[in-house]
């Protein structure tokens, strides 16, 4: 009973969908001559900020810029990481896009330059070409093997099959192949008859159909980008297509390193990579590199929170971009004069003068009434929360005294407040429940001032101590 029991809450859970602070997000929301939308693919507003990353994107996606570093300065909450995710989804699958929060680098067990080392080697993919071959050809007769069964007739399955011959016309001349069980599979799945013109690929047992013969061999067009036909020494015509696989610099690292082994890669415990492990793997790349094996992707790298950096980690920041294989770094920050970490110097964002100069800057600005409005909108139906129009007047409100990301948040407690009394749409009465029952920033300071002296290591003075 007990087994059962495990097994349906299991299956409740796999239909939880997690729905994350940015899920709304699918890109940066910009039209074909890179004019930023005012509402798009999930972004609201914020259209010189947006324009900006969108010709950071246009420069990546050319190859153009590389070891380049740019800031997303702004107040919190005005879509500074918002922006970072567009430009990821934007990227699409093939450039890396590794994330990070600074401060993570304080609480890892690595030191922090390793950490920020695996990082860097996070956004620098490798696309590996393989070439594959290909055999083309006219099926003229495909027989299978079958298994005889226990009355001494072959068994009409053909899942059962091991092996097989295929006769397949080439140019001039009729080849047999033997077919292992997974080409037969192939054949069968793809209905593949007498007549069909097919592409085998002999390493993977992949078989495609490219259509049907009209009488003479090859009369049909399979040539596509990566193509090319070579002339084997028997006069058979074989097609290679290039394979592309694409890795990061990390994932390799990870790898090849003996103390971690590949598993590594999902536990996420990938402990110090020694540096001779790292130089072997860049000579090998190099070389690869040098026979058109390989090409360097370089990704984007981006670190939220980039105050907590220290200088040490600055340092190493400034010698990291000049590595010809360098990612581009996009680094965010809602702070403004502080102390750069690790000194008793202060500077703009806490980042030192020499790393600064380097840093293309984008800056975000507060959002307006409607612009919040509209990024509630989105929210709502990212959560599949159904609310009034008079619910929504008064969250913006509070989104406006408040903030964006107070406001964000009381969706889904007043969506629970409405499930509560069986509603199912939200309304003015829920929303002023759970603004009730969850405080704002302000509304959190105004009460620990009333309240400080119940609390404890009390550092605000009392009215009475500053009149001393
Ligand atoms: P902080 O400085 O506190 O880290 P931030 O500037 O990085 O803040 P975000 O986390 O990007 O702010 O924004 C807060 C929330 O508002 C997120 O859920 C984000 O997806 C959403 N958001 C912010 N700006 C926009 C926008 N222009 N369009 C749509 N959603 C947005």
């Amino acid at each position: 009973m007990a087994e059962i029991k495990r097994l349906s809450e299991s299956r409740d859970l796999t239909r939880i969908e997690r729905i994350g602070a940015h899920s709304h997000i699918r890109g940066l929301g910009l039209d074909s001559s890179m004019e930023a939308r005012d509402v798009s693919e999930g972004m609201v507003g914020q259209q010189p900020a947006r324009k900006a990353a969108g010709l950071i994107l246009k420069l990546i996606r050319d190859g153009k810029i590389a070891g380049r570093a740019i800031l997303i300065a702004g107040q919190p909450g005005t879509g500074k990481t918002a922006i970072a995710m567009a430009l990821a989804k934007s990227l699409g699958q093939e450039t890396p896009f590794a994330s990070m929060s600074a401060s993570e680098l304080f609480s890892l067990e690595l030191s922090k330059t390793e950490a920020l080392t695996q990082a860097f080697r996070r956004a620098i993919g490798v696309r590996i070409k393989e070439e594959a071959e290909i055999i083309e050809g006219e099926v003229v007769e495909i027989s299978i093997d079958r298994p005889i069964s226990s009355n001494g007739n072959p068994s009409s399955s053909n899942a059962a099959a091991k092996t097989g011959k295929l006769t397949l016309k080439t140019t001039d001349m009729e080849t047999v192949y033997e077919l292992g069980a997974k080409m037969i599979e192939a054949l069968n799945k793809e209905k593949v008859q007498s007549g069909d013109v097919v592409a085998l690929d002999k390493a993977s047992g992949k078989v495609t159909k490219l259509g049907r013969s009209i009488g003479r061999s090859r009369d049909y067009d399979a040539v596509g980008p990566h193509t090319k036909f070579v002339r084997c020494p028997d006069g058979e015509l074989q097609k290679r297509k290039e394979v592309v696989h694409c890795v990061t610099l990390h994932e390799i690292d990870v790898i090849n390193s003996r103390t971690q082994g590949f598993l590594a890669l999902f536990t996420g415990d990938t402990g110090e990579i020694r540096a001779e492990v790292r130089e072997q793997i860049d000579t090998k790349v190099g070389e690869w590199r040098e026979e058109g094996k390989a090409e360097i992707i370089p990704g984007v790298l981006f670190i939220d929170e980039v105050h907590m950096l220290d200088i040490e980690c600055f340092s190493f920041l400034n010698r990291a971009l000049e590595n010809e294989m360098a990612p581009i770094l996009v680094i965010a920050t809602n702070r403004g004069i502080t102390n750069i970490r690790g000194t008793n110097y202060k500077s703009p964002h806490g980042i030192p003068p020499d790393f600064l100069d380097r840093l293309l800057i984008i800056t975000t600005q507060p959002y307006s009434e409607e612009e919040i409005r509209k990024i509630l909108d989105i929210r709502c139906d990212e959560e599949e929360v159904e609310m009034s129009n008079d619910a929504k007047v008064l969250l913006t409100k509070i989104g406006v005294e408040t903030s964006l990301r107070y406001a964000i948040h009381l969706i889904t407690a007043a969506a629970l407040a409405c499930q509560k009394r069986k509603g199912k749409i939200v309304e003015i009465d829920d929303i002023s429940r759970v603004y009730g029952l969850f405080l704002d920033v302000k509304r959190s300071t105004q009460y620990l001032m009333e309240y400080q002296s119940q609390y404890m290591f009390n550092e605000v003075p009392d009215e009475g101590d500053a009149d001393e």
